[in-house]
């Protein structure tokens, strides 16, 4: 099939479904300017985020820490949403899509006019910052300015906790309440679509083995194959914001 037909078979799986759910992995934000956290010579191999482990043990990696996520702040900040992005955002507002999963921290589906409870973040979110402790949220700014003042890592003004970005870092559990919830929403869907993600980080990798196993459909949109191109429906190795604008009809 070519490109073409390839798109149109995309669109009618989308026209067709009562309940889909987007899976977004980092190919989508690469087309924002983002770099893929990944691949080699990046802003992440000078700047690779500190493992948890390191981060509670001492106050001398926490101030790197904090000083690697200002280093690439600006990077994030001028980053805007892209075309894939803005069909993922009418996907949900037309109602066809209910969720959106997301391995990305950037907030860049927030930023296309996703409603917050309806994007669900296994990685959490490189825009905030909160309290390991009791979950109290801080700014970035206010942090920045703390470490510019006074050398030192912030901590909770609630508690004394640990203050860290609202990431899942290295070694860090994912978010118990994100897992449930991506579980059902695999579960519940007819179309699972998944996009720009190499589907080989677990357990990100097990949503669209649940929700074809239960039924649903499965579409993958990925400039390079996946792991699971033999377990879909329609497999898509092209550009993401062109291919999912066209199928959508968004520009
Ligand atoms: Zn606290």
């Amino acid at each position: 099939m070519n490109e073409q037909g390839l798109i149109d078979k995309l669109r009618t799986m989308l026209d067709a479904s009562r309940r889909a759910v987007v899976f977004t992995g980092a190919g989508v934000s690469t087309e924002s300017g983002i770099p893929d956290f990944r691949s080699p010579g990046g802003i992440w191999t000078r700047y690779q985020p500190i493992d948890f482990a390191d981060f509670l043990a001492s106050e001398e990696m926490r101030v790197e820490s904090w000083r690697r996520k200002f280093a690439t702040e600006p990077v994030l900040r001028a980053a805007r949403p892209n075309r894939g992005h803005r069909a993922v955002a009418a996907l949900v507002r037309r109602g066809v899509a209910s969720s959106v999963i997301t391995q990305n921290i950037d907030g860049l589906h927030q930023a296309s006019g996703i409603p917050e409870e309806k994007v669900i973040e296994l990685h959490g979110n490189t825009t905030r910052a909160r309290c390991l402790e009791c979950g109290k949220r801080f700014e970035l700014e206010d942090i920045r300015a703390e470490l510019e003042r006074r050398g030192r890592a912030p901590t909770c003004d609630a508690c004394g906790g640990l203050v860290k970005t609202a990431t899942i870092s290295f070694g860090q559990p994912l978010p118990e309440e994100a897992l449930a919830r991506s579980r059902e929403e695999a579960l519940a869907c007819d179309l699972f679509l998944a996009v720009g993600s190499s589907l080989v980080v677990q357990p990100a990798a097990s949503f669209p083995v649940l929700a074809r196993r239960s039924g649903a459909r499965l579409a993958i949109l990925n400039r390079e194959p996946t792991d699971l191109d033999g377990l879909a429906d329609l497999v898509l190795n092209m550009e993401i914001g062109p291919t999912l604008g066209e199928a959508v009809g968004v520009e």
